[in-house]
């Protein structure tokens, strides 16, 4: 869990402080390539304070139940809804959908500061309990629901900009083989320029090891096998889209670089 939390002299500084880490929410999720993403009123719970929302992603193996209107005005966790079947703002009814909480935000107001004794002098040399917020972010739970929304029927296919791996080299060829130094030559030269990378030197069949990669979803697949010794050339292939380059054995590395950030700026543009 990633945890922040702000302390203000008044209810308006920390009202600002909510919607800047809203925002930033909700970009997170955006850069990530998460979908379906809303923001929900929440109970406040054990945490206490004055106002508590939630970010919700709308998935059918959620363990929490959403109502929302046609609009999205409203928006609550059934757990707080009371009695409610159509919306305040709009008079549409209240569709339920399953979603899994991706963070959680509270206004906490003096609760703690209060407790704790955390007092502060305002500009007019008033003292003042401080104001607090929270906000939490779910890392590990977050990656369960990027996968979840991100996959294929051969395996995890995560955004660039989530995925664990940036690229996985595949070796096909015994050890004492042009291939074997080959890549592990773009492994280091991969690594060298700040990739995270796996090299797969397996004693394994082709086939097996393109379906672990497809599994394991590097954003990329560089494939080393005969080619690198008959025409100089390796294969570059992107995950979520398939698409397929062949590039000299020289430049390999350079190329890699450049296609994983091409890929990264292509995401930005759209999430
Ligand atoms: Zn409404």
């Amino acid at each position: 869990m990633k945890d922040a939390y702000s302390l203000h002299l008044d209810q308006a500084g920390l009202e600002e402080a909510y919607q800047t880490q809203t925002h930033a929410y909700h970009r997170i999720y955006r850069r990530l390539g998460l979908t379906d993403v809303h923001q929900v009123r929440s109970a406040t719970g054990d945490m206490g304070g004055t106002l508590a929302h939630e970010f919700m992603a709308l998935l059918d193996v959620g363990e929490d139940t959403v109502a929302f209107c046609r609009g999205w005005n409203t928006a609550v966790n059934i757990e707080v809804l009371e009695q409610a079947v159509s919306c305040a703002t709009c008079g549409g009814a209240l569709d339920h959908r399953r979603a899994v909480e991706v963070g959680n935000i509270f206004q906490l107001g003096t609760k703690y500061s209060e407790a704790l004794n955390a007092f502060a002098m305002d500009r007019s040399n008033v003292r003042r309990a401080l104001v607090m917020g929270s906000y939490g972010l779910g890392v590990s739970r977050l990656l369960a629901v990027l996968i979840e929304q991100q996959h294929d029927a051969a395996g995890i296919a995560l955004t660039a900009a989530s995925a664990a791996v940036d690229a996985h080299v595949v070796q096909i060829g015994g050890g004492d083989s042009r291939a074997a130094r080959v890549a592990a030559e773009i492994y280091a030269g991969l690594r060298a320029r700040g990739l995270d990378v796996l090299l797969d030197d397996r004693d394994a069949r082709a086939g097996e090891k393109f379906t672990d990669a497809d599994l394991i979803g590097a954003t990329l697949r560089v494939t080393v096998g005969s080619r690198a010794e008959r025409d100089g050339t390796v294969e570059i292939r992107e995950r979520r889209t398939g698409a397929v380059h062949e590039v000299g054995v020289t430049d390999a590395a350079l190329a890699v670089v450049r296609l994983h950030q091409d890929i990264l700026r292509r995401e930005a543009a759209v999430n």
